[in-house]
């Protein structure tokens, strides 16, 4: 490709609405252009670079014995009310009507389909075990699109699917899987971790990501992990071991005092000279419009994604002061957050009021809790007997723990390893792909069956499988960045290599880099030739911003046989022969394959 002829437009300064590396790069180096929120226009050079890491996921897969398939963009709704999901999925799910005022959605992933696929042709135990596999564009609404191709609305998936006619057949396939995974992403260039991790809308039991671990803001995940052991865990499944903490109040008898203008744990523990840990923290959350109240020890933070899972539910926020001062008056009291608990609350928006409690409070002995009256709280309280929403507990001083009694903590750094018990260490990380067990989750509902070997009909045992290919490849830069730009991964770079005769005018430069150029095509090296009429600086700069792994420059030092050489990844640069310089990069290109 010769430069005066590829189709990029650099531009001199990063994006002003770029939070993060990979897209204040990829814009500025002209591989992307925002078309509307969380849509984008992928650029040639972008474009070479998702197709090359489509390639080696579709090479890995196929290595791993699964088939290439392409599934429609546009969904139907009726498949989705098979699952159950289209009343569940909320608003991520972009729905739209055709001419017939039929709905349909815009496929945000393709479980129901694939579904329908298999409940149509595998009809028997002998066809299993089978994964199949797209790479297509998928379609979330995301509330917060953000980070350019990271978090996009409309972004490019690998996603894959499996059919077992048993549990060990799942396991053995997710190995492969996590197996193949593992290649893809060292293949890529990049480093990641695998994670346990919450298998969210998607369902099933076991599920594990891979991360890019990476420090700055583009790492939506905390990922915790031990280097004592190999337990890692994503922050809305992680678990841990606690320090040894005071977990019993010195308090004698239960009563309630006055502790005014403590509207914070902080302000509480200031005003009765006790540790947070002594204290039942109420927090007031609205899931699916209904009230929940999490009780957790007062030093602790409750992780939504648990809470969600322990109560059931899609959308989930914590209760505003206005409806929390509400909730009090029909269940008549008269308190402001700060002072609640949960005893006496019984209804609220026509929903009872759902308790549930983090492990965390299990313990405790002669605590402190909200009792729903202003500038007051209960101090010395006891589980025991008693109902946890009968008001009658706050004169006795004791209740039972509701009945929901689950792990709903966030794990914080210091905290140890629940395998080992070494300190945890936490990190951020980018979630490039999953992998999930989802048992007969879509094969049940959907009614999607095999004939097993005894002429029985059988759900099949299905996992699924997906690696964001446009955020793998936007996931790359983040690691692999200087001030002036881009430092591609060799095998996922958009090209190989350029050649930048230093003057065009000069012929010998021209006829060297020519030559050079020429090699390098014929030994199948992707190179450019700088043939643009510029001054050697501005092709310096767009070399290093495009991100090139390796630059050969023709300058005066061919009077002297030599050619200056760059390796865009160490900025290392010396002097050699041309052949040299071909003979490396050939080399380095072969050994990709
Ligand atoms: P996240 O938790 O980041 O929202 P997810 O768990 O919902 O992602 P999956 O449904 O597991 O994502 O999708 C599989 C893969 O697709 C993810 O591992 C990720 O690499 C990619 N992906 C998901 N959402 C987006 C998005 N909005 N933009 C780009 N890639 C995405
Ligand atoms: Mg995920």
């Amino acid at each position: 490709m010769k430069m005066s002829k590829l189709f990029v437009q650099t531009l001199r300064e990063f994006p002003s609405d770029a939070e993060v590396i990979s897209h204040k790069m990829l814009v500025r180096a002209g591989y992307i252009r925002k078309l509307t929120s969380g849509v984008y226009n992928y650029l040639p050079l972008m474009w070479r670079v998702l197709r090359k890491v489509e390639n080696i996921v579709r090479e890995e897969m196929d290595n791993a014995g699964a088939q290439e398939l392409l599934m429609p963009f546009v969904q139907p709704k009726e498949l989705w009310e098979e699952s159950g999901r289209w009343e569940v999925y909320g608003k991520e799910l972009m729905r739209l009507r055709d001419r017939h005022n039929r709905e349909m959605c815009l496929g945000p992933t393709h479980e129901e389909i694939i579904t329908a696929i298999a409940r149509d042709g595998l009809k028997s135990y002998k066809q299993m075990p089978v994964n199949l596999y797209q790479i297509q564009s998928k379609f979330r609404d995301e509330v917060r699109p953000r980070f350019g191709l990271l978090r996009g609305r409309e972004f490019i998936m690998k996603d894959a699917y499996s059919f077992d006619t048993s549990q060990e057949g799942l396991e053995k396939e997710y190995e492969n899987m996590a197996q193949a995974y593992t290649k893809i992403f060292k293949r890529c260039g990049l480093n990641t971790k695998m994670v346990q991790s919450d298998s969210g809308a998607i369902g099933g039991s076991v599920s594990h990501e891979f991360m890019v671990i990476t420090d700055t803001d583009a790492g939506e995940n905390d990922v915790f992990y031990c280097d004592a052991c190999d337990y890692s865990a994503n922050s809305n499944h992680a678990i841990s071991k606690l320090p040894e903490t005071k977990t019993s109040g010195d308090w004698t008898s239960a009563q309630v005092i006055n502790t005014p203008n403590t509207h914070t744990i902080e302000e509480l523990c200031e005003f009765l000279k006790i540790p947070a840990s002594l204290i039942v923290k109420t927090l007031v959350y609205i899931i699916d419009k209904k009230p929940v109240l999490a009780l957790i020890r007062g030093d602790k933070q409750v992780e939504e994604t648990k809470l969600l899972n322990a109560v059931g539910g899609i959308d989930i926020r914590i209760a505003t002061a206005g409806e929390i001062q509400e909730m009090m008056k029909v269940n008549g009291f008269n308190a402001e957050p700060g002072f609640i608990g949960p005893m006496g609350l019984k209804e609220y928006n026509g929903y009872q009021i759902t308790v549930v409690a983090d492990e965390t409070v299990k313990e405790l002995k002669n605590f402190v809790i909200g009792v729903n009256q202003k500038d007051k709280h209960g101090v010395g309280y006891n589980w025991g007997a008693g109902i946890c929403n009968d008001f009658e507990c706050v004169n006795s001083g004791s209740m039972d723990l509701p009945k929901i009694v689950t792990d709903l903590r966030l794990v914080e750094a210091g905290e140890f390893c629940p395998t080992c018990g070494q300190p945890l260490k936490v990190t951020r990380g980018i979630e490039v792909g999953n992998i999930f067990q989802l048992g007969t989750k879509y094969s049940a509902p959907m009614n999607a069956v095999y004939l097993d070997q005894n002429g029985k009909t059988q759900p099949y045992v299905m996992g699924c499988y997906g690696i964001g290919i446009s955020r793998t490849a936007a996931a790359a830069v983040e690691p692999h960045y200087d001030e002036n730009g881009i430092k591609w991964p060799l095998a996922i770079a958009p090209y190989h290599a350029v050649v930048i005769p230093v003057s065009t005018k000069d012929e010998e430069q021209m006829k060297v880099a020519e030559d050079i150029y020429k090699t390098l095509l014929k030994h199948g090296v992707e190179a450019v030739l700088d043939d643009r009429d510029e001054r050697p600086g501005v092709k310096f700069k767009d070399a290093d911003l495009i991100g090139f792994p390796y630059r050969i420059t023709v300058g005066k030092g061919i009077s002297d046989g030599v050619v200056e050489f760059k390796v865009r990844e160490t900025c290392e640069m010396s002097n050699i022969a041309p052949e040299q310089a071909a003979e490396i990069v050939i080399t380095a290109v072969t050994n990709l394959k």
